[in-house]
């Protein structure tokens, strides 16, 4: 399929998908956050779920992580528009809870077709829930992250590239490191030149390191875990803030 023809299917599938009714999450959402970015792009990224400004906006990546995400790209010499953008679900869980079993077995396809019309070389997985859905193994990303293996998916085969999601490494500066580091091998995993790796952390007023022995398997600081995005949440409403 040329770069046109995929680019016609892309936006038919997303517009077929826009009024997706396979999971309760249709009756919540504003909308449904299908993709976005360049549908030839040799490196997708896969996060975790749209959060309140993407469901509000329609795109993904739109808010505090999105920004950051924007970063480690730009140290790699990419920009949004040239990678391809998706998430795991394509509509936001209520008050941002983790994902559903159901839900992620619901929204599944869209992420498989996704994967087989834009046909990246790589792609990155931010985060447990992506990760455990496109490895098809449960290893948790605290293990797996910066190791890359070959995976067939919907008869594409890609490098797999597990690692820590942005928004928990807005919180925690160690985890932020990692993911820095993590990035900087993608040029390589692309078959391309060295970028400039050096990311400049986002200052986070008030915001201390949490040492890296107090950082639990989930990549979540017990002390606070990140939300999806800076996410107005109704006052006493029960949230659970699993992205990791
Ligand atoms: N925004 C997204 O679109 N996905 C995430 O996983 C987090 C923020």
């Amino acid at each position: 399929m040329d770069v046109d023809a995929r680019t016609e299917a892309l936006a038919a599938y997303a517009a077929e998908t826009a009024g997706c009714m396979r999971c309760l999450l249709a009756e919540t959402r504003t909308q449904v956050v299908f993709g976005s970015g360049n549908p030839n792009a040799e490196l997708m990224i896969v996060g975790e779920a749209p959060g309140y400004h993407e469901d509000q906006g329609g795109l993904p990546f739109a808010g505090q992580a999105g920004e950051l995400l924007e970063r480690l790209l730009a140290g790699i010499g990419l920009g949004r528009d040239e990678v391809y953008l998706a998430n795991v679900l394509k509509c936001r869980p209520p008050q941002n809870r983790d994902p559903l079993d159901a839900e992620i077995a619901a929204c599944e396809p869209h992420l498989f077709r996704q994967i087989e019309l834009v046909r990246p070389r790589v792609v990155a997985t931010l985060g447990n829930f992506a990760t455990k859905l496109l490895s098809g193994r449960s290893f948790g990303i605290t293990r797996v992250h910066g190791q890359e293996h070959e995976v067939t998916l919907s008869s594409t085969t890609v490098v797999l590239y597990p690692v820590y999601h942005p928004a928990a490494a807005l919180y925690t500066p160690s985890m932020l490191k990692a993911l820095e580091d993590d990035f900087a091998r993608l040029p390589a995993l692309l078959g391309r030149p060295e970028g400039s790796p050096a990311v400049v952390p986002l200052p986070v007023p008030g915001r201390g390191a949490m040492p890296e022995s107090r950082v639990p398997e989930s990549g979540v600081p017990e002390s606070r875990a990140p939300e999806r995005d800076e996410v107005p949440v109704a006052a006493g409403a029960t949230v659970q803030l699993g992205l990791f």
